[in-house]
C-alpha cells in the first residue's frame, strides 16, 4: 500500500500540517484527566512539517532516514486538504509489528478516537494499568487492551481487574481487545472464560469486545459516514456472534467494498 501526494503545490503551500500534529484538546475529557493522541504520524515517517521534499518530488510518502511507513493511514485522515491518498490498498498489517508498544497504542487510539468520538491513550506515560480508554458519542465508555503477540486470554483478564478496580468510581462495563488475529474458538479458552463471566452475577452485565488492526483500520479508513456508531456496530462481540458473521456485518458499513478489504481470519 502506498501514500500518495495528490497535488505537490497544496502540500507546499499548506499551513495546517494535520497530517503530522492536531490539536485535540478541545475535546479533552475530565475522566483521568486524560487527552488524545496529538501526534499522527507513529513512526515521524511524515515529520512535523508534513512530507518531505523528497517524498513532494516523487509524489508519494517516502521514510526519512531511520523511519519507515506502517500504511496506518492516519496521515490521509488527518489532511485537512484531502491531498492524501491510498493506492493499492492491502489488509495486511504485518508492518504494525515494527511499531513499540507506545507506538502501536498510539495508533490505535487515534483509530478508535476516529470511529467512536473520543478514545485516549492511557499508557503514554505507563501510570494506569490499561492501554486506552474510549468514550463513544451514543454514551457508551469501555476500557481497551491492546496486544500484537494475541495474548487474548490475558488481555480479558485484565479488563476484567480494571472494570472491577475502578467500579466504585466508574460504571464502566465495557472492555476492548485489539489483536493481529482473533483467537480461534478453543484457544487457551477464552471463549471459555467469556462465557463463565455470562454465568456469574458479578460479571454477567460486562462485555468484551475485539477487533484486529486489520479489521479497525479498514474500518477507520472506508467506513461510511453516518450517525454515530455503537460498540457492537464496529466491533466482534465472541458470546453474541462467529467472527463470520462480524466480518458481513462490517461490511456492509463499506461504501465501497473489495474482496481483500480484511486479511483471512
Ligand atoms: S499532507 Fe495535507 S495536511 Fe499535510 S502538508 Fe500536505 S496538504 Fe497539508
Ligand atoms: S501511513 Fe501512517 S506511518 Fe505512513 S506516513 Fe502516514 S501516518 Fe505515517
Amino acid at each position: 500500500m502506498k501514500i500518495v501526494i495528490k497535488d505537490i503545490e497544496v502540500c507546499a503551500k499548506c499551513t495546517a500540517k494535520r497530517c503530522s500534529f492536531i490539536n485535540l484538546a478541545s475535546i479533552e475529557r475530565a475522566f483521568f484527566n486524560l487527552s488524545s493522541e496529538t501526534t499522527i504520524c507513529p513512526t515521524s515517517a511524515i515529520g512535523g512539517s508534513g512530507p518531505s521534499e523528497k517524498s513532494i518530488e516523487k509524489r508519494f510518502i517516502i521514510a526519512e532516514k531511520g523511519t519507515c511507513c506502517v500504511e496506518c493511514g492516519l496521515c490521509v485522515k488527518h489532511c485537512s486538504h484531502q491531498n492524501l491518498s491510498i493506492e493499492d490498498y492491502n489488509a495486511n498489517t504485518s508492518a504494525f509489528g515494527n511499531l513499540t508498544g507506545l507506538q502501536i497504542k498510539a495508533v490505535t487510539s487515534l483509530y478508535l478516537n476516529g470511529l467512536f468520538g473520543f478514545a485516549a491513550n492511557t499508557n503514554r506515560n505507563n501510570s494506569l494499568s490499561f492501554d486506552g480508554y474510549v468514550a463513544s458519542e451514543k454514551g457508551e465508555e469501555a476500557f481497551v487492551e491492546i496486544d500484537y503477540k494475541d495474548d487474548s486470554l490475558e488481555c480479558v483478564r485484565r479488563l476484567l481487574g480494571d472494570i472491577i478496580k475502578y467500579s466504585d468510581t466508574h460504571s464502566i462495563k465495557n472492555g476492548i481487545v485489539v489483536l493481529s488475529r482473533f483467537p480461534q474458538v478453543g484457544s487457551r479458552d477464552v471463549y471459555n472464560l467469556l462465557e463463565k463471566m455470562k454465568k456469574f452475577p458479578t460479571t454477567n452485565d460486562i462485555s468484551i469486545y475485539m477487533t484486529t488492526f486489520s479489521h479497525l483500520r479498514a474500518i477507520y479508513l472506508y467506513m461510511k459516514p453516518s450517525t454515530p456508531y455503537l460498540f457492537e456496530n464496529l466491533l466482534y462481540n465472541p458470546i453474541k456472534e462467529d467472527i463470520y458473521t462480524y466480518q458481513k456485518k462490517v461490511e456492509n458499513l463499506f461504501t465501497d467494498i473489495t474482496p481483500s478489504l480484511f486479511d483471512e481470519i
